[in-house]
């Protein structure tokens, strides 16, 4: 059983086959600058990938041109199309109605343009990769897996703003979350790790990678979560300040910076990026701190002081915890950080080992505490669009997930 997966972005369409039987990749790869005339192709099939300029005009004609590519002579890795038995979107909103893998058909269809509000800059592209795939693969289902849908179970308590009542009712304000599928995933493999069934662990999840998030998991389920209705609130990021008080982007406004500078600073220009001056790379960054940068070494300083803090507020959430849990780039590579975390968490009890945290890296899978830590923290690669490949494939089946 063959099962593709799609993440489309504005300009970009992210793509993955995998064989279900053994879940095993057989091909992946990035479709960019669609639309610009000067897109570019990056195929990976077997370890080997090709770079290529490619003349695709829009969505549509890169996924006629992923799909040739699947099936070229060469470089292939199935003789047909038709070997593929479904498609598993990446959507990012599900808004309040959409909190779990669904087919897609039209009125699915119908809810996710209506949640575009909430999500403008993703939800609108997730369709057009969604339409395009339609087109070229119209005899498969196609299911649509929701960023927000493992948050969907926060209580009120967690999800609400204290701000007034009508601006939950009538614009849907409150938290949504995001990352979810990433959290999902590394519950259920930390539970299967653990040897307990997924709906009685008890976790703190990190997603640490450009975007930052992280999720109180209680008995199975999102209770707490630190993203906000949009991206941009909680850990600090890449680029996205996370948390701050709401009435700094007010006084910025009043200083003569526009609504949309303000945006654009906060979501793009903050962060790692903001604060170090040099970038949104943690590994650069952790460079120039041991070279002596200082504003290198506070951003480091500030991005792990947020993490730690977090994971405080959420262990007093969840007090029976079996493990926290780091996934991410910087959480599945960033030895300095993990030990950061660690060295932070020593007021809970926390007893880092540096010699696992030194040798779990790159997809590898442990925990980074010495045995005999009371809390243990784990080390967790995600795959996202496993995940979205695994709901395509049970839905498609007639499970439910
Ligand atoms: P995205 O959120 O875009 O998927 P990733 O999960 O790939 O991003 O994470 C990107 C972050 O991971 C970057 O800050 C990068 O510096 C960091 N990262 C990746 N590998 C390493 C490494 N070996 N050491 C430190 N940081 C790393």
């Amino acid at each position: 059983m063959k099962i593709f997966v799609v993440n489309c972005g504005s300009s970009s369409i992210k793509y993955q086959l995998f064989s279900m039987a053994d879940e095993t990749s057989l091909a992946k790869g990035i479709l960019e600058r669609v639309g610009t005339g000067n897109a570019t192709l990056h195929h990976t099939a077997a370890q080997v990938g090709f770079d290529k300029d490619v003349d695709v005009p829009d969505h549509t004609a890169g996924m006629k041109l992923i799909l040739e590519t699947l099936v070229d002579g060469e470089a292939g890795v199935i003789k047909s199309v038709d070997e593929i038995v479904g498609v598993g979107h990446r959507v990012v909103h599900g808004g309040e109605e959409l909190t779990r893998s669904s087919l897609i058909d039209e009125e699915l269809i119908a809810v996710i343009r209506r949640n575009a509000d909430l999500a403008p800059l993703h939800n609108p592209p997730n369709l057009a990769g969604i339409e395009a795939a339609r087109r070229a693969m119209p005899n498969v289902s196609h299911v649509a897996v929701f960023d927000t849908a493992f948050l969907s179970t926060l209580p009120p308590k967690a999800y609400r703003y204290a701000v007034p009542e009508r601006w939950h009712a009538e614009h849907h304000v409150r938290r949504y979350g995001f990352h979810g599928t990433s959290h999902r995933y590394v519950t259920l493999a930390t539970a299967k790790l653990l040897g307990k069934a997924p709906d009685e662990v008890n976790l703190i999840t990190a997603h640490l990678g450009n975007g930052c998030s992280m999720t109180a998991v209680s008995a199975g389920k999102a209770v707490d979560h630190s993203m906000g209705m949009t991206p941009l609130a909680g850990l600090m990021m890449g680029t996205r300040s996370g948390d701050i008080d709401p009435a700094v982007a007010l006084y910025m406004i009043s200083r003569g910076l526009s609504a949309q500078e303000v945006d654009e600073a906060l979501n793009k220009k903050s962060g790692l990026l903001g604060v170090s001056g040099l970038g949104n790379d943690m590994r650069d960054l952790l460079v120039a701190a041991d070279d002596g940068n200082e504003r290198a070494r506070l951003a480091v300083d500030m991005f792990v002081y947020r993490i730690v803090k977090y994971i405080g507020a959420y262990h007093a959430v969840v007090p029976d915890l079996d493990a926290v849990v780091l996934t991410g780039g910087i959480g599945e590579n960033s030895r300095p950080v993990r030990r950061g975390i660690c060295e932070g968490l020593a007021g809970l009890g926390v007893v880092g080992d540096e010699d696992r945290n030194q040798a779990t890296i790159r997809g590898k899978t442990g925990p980074i505490t010495a045995d005999d830590s009371p809390l243990g923290v784990w080390v967790v690669p995600t795959n996202e669009e496993l995940m979205i490949a695994r709901d395509a494939q049970a839905i498609i089946a007639g499970s439910a997930v």
